[in-house]
């Protein structure tokens, strides 16, 4: 199994410091690949990542929620032009650099979203997309 980084991403980085295999990668143009991704291929399942993530946005595959219930205020990623994600989101990462992204939505308390399409987002970045090789 692997674990897996969803939308909920907002390019901390932490979760990349701490991994003991280095398979988290950040995507690269961030405008097509928002967020960091773990490559299945190395990832142990140690769980290191999950605690390090201040947006909770890391789940094991299988607990990858089909229905996240929001708490209200967090933010998803998606590529910029994405329908319905055109909020900007300035931030800052572990190490107090600029995090800046253009195709984001705030949820609303209660809402809830089917996350598990991060799934197979996640393996297309390492199946054909710039963390192919990586
Ligand atoms: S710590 Fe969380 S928000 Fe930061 S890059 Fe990792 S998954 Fe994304
Ligand atoms: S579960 Fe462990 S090995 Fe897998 S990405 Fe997270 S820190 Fe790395």
């Amino acid at each position: 199994m692997t674990h897996v980084i969803t939308s909920l991403c907002l390019r901390d980085g932490g979760c990349a410091t701490v991994c003991p295999v280095e398979c988290i990668i950040p995507g690269k143009p961030e405008d097509k690949w928002p967020w960091f991704y773990i490559d299945a291929d190395t990832c142990i399942d140690c769980g290191a990542c999950v605690a390090e993530c201040p947006f909770e946005a890391i789940f094991p595959e299988s607990e990858v929620p089909a229905a996240y219930k929001a708490k209200g205020g967090e933010k998803l990623s998606m590529p910029v032009g994405t329908a319905g994600f055109a909020e900007v989101y300035d931030g800052k990462n572990h190490n107090g650099e600029p995090v800046h992204l253009e195709g984001t939505r705030t949820l609303a308390a209660g809402e809830t979203v089917d996350l598990t399409f991060c799934i197979e987002t996640n393996a297309e970045f390492f199946k054909s997309g710039p963390g192919y090789n990586a």
